[in-house]
């Protein structure tokens, strides 16, 4: 029976995955530890590892695991941007589960919008303090209004139909634009700046990538409209987050929606609800009563849940079947050379 370790476990992930698990079997042990130089040697006498979105697989990780006999990673997440993919290239095989529910995370950037827009996280206190006052909680119609997404796969693609069922004129922009798509549902690709300039919110679906990584900076920030809506559901990276906060002191940015942040990984997912805060940049944007931080949870419904549970341990099992890994990831991956679309592995 193949032992599988899980790195990062929540009480939320062990009851999908158990659930899951009944028809594979694997011998399963759930740490509450993130995976790192230090949690690495946990791993020795099994045979892959599951790990998510902040647990660290650089290069000296990929080397203590590889060392050990880990032949999998299995990333029970989309992203992989946390994965050195050339150091665990040709060593150990990293799988992922592309798509989970992508409705899950374009609900909750509409949530936030929704929440922002008609200030519901104010709304809220208030009236448990009887205080039914009605100032400062002034909304915008959005029908009628212009809404920007950039990165239009599967995620901005729901979004878009979503913000086009609310009646605003929805501009898109992407690396490869899907034009029937477009057609179909009356969106318009533009160019990124026209998106910043005419755009009452602007809503983040690409991945973080070196090209990606801090789009949102002094210079875009300049080239949006004044008192513009921001929200990132994607990645903390793409956001210059001091930038940010400048902008915000400056009433550039209208409001901001973010369920990401840069320097997630100390915070997110823990309750820290006793401790001091550390991080001066997260302690600032709290202060700010347009921004509405949620700690990485537009992934989290029970259909995401039992979805990434059944994709991650099929995507385990192809592996110890010798079956394709349609699921696999490699850094030759986006490229016309990556073996995978022929012999079904990336190596
Ligand atoms: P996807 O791969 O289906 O779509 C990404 C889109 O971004 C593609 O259309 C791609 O062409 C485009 N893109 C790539 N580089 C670009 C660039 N430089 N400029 C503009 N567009 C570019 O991914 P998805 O499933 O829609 O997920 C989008 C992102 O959402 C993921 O990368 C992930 O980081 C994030 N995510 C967050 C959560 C969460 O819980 N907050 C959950 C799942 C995914």
């Amino acid at each position: 029976m193949k032992k599988i370790m899980f790195f990062d476990t929540k009480p939320y992930d062990r009851e999908f995955f158990n659930i899951a698990n009944e028809k594979h079997g694997y011998k399963i042990k759930y740490i509450n530890n993130r995976l790192s130089e230090d949690t690495a040697p946990l791993a020795i006498g099994y045979d892959a590892v599951c790990a998510f979105v902040n647990d660290d697989i650089s290069s000296a990780v990929v080397d203590l695991l590889y060392e050990n006999g880990i032949q999998l990673i299995a990333l029970r997440s989309a992203g992989y941007n946390n994965v050195d993919l050339k150091a665990v290239y040709k060593k150990i095989h990293v799988v992922r589960v592309p798509a989970y529910s992508p409705y899950a995370v374009a609900e909750h950037a509409m949530a936030l919008i929704l929440s922002l827009n008609r200030k519901i996280h104010k709304a809220y206190n208030r009236t448990r303090d009887s205080n039914f006052a009605l100032g400062g909680l002034l909304g915008f119609d959005l029908h009628g209004k212009t809404a920007g997404i950039i990165g239009t796969g599967r995620i901005g693609q729901i979004l878009a139909g979503i913000l086009r069922g609310f009646g605003m004129r929805v501009l898109a922009f992407d690396r490869f634009p899907k034009k029937e798509w477009a057609a179909e549902t009356g969106v318009e690709y533009t160019e990124l700046n026209e998106l910043y300039q005419q755009s009452a919110i602007i809503s983040l679906h690409c991945p973080l990538t070196p090209e990606t990584e801090h789009m949102v900076n002094a210079e875009s920030l300049a080239q949006m409209k004044d008192g513009v809506m921001l929200i990132n559901t994607s990645r903390g990276g793409l956001i210059q987050t001091q930038d940010l906060i400048d902008a915000l002191k400056r009433k550039k940015i209208g409001s901001a929606g973010l369920d990401v942040y840069e320097e997630e990984d100390e915070y997110f997912f823990e309750d820290r609800s006793d401790e001091v805060m550390t991080d001066d940049v997260l302690a600032r944007l709290l202060t700010f009563p347009n921004v509405l931080v949620t700690a990485h949870q537009a992934f989290f419904t029970k259909e995401a849940l039992a979805n990434i549970a059944e994709t991650t341990l099929g995507n385990i099992n192809a592996y110890f079947d010798e079956k394709n890994l349609d699921n696999e990831i490699c850094y030759r991956c986006s490229t016309d050379s990556c073996p995978r679309k022929t012999t079904g592995r990336c190596f």
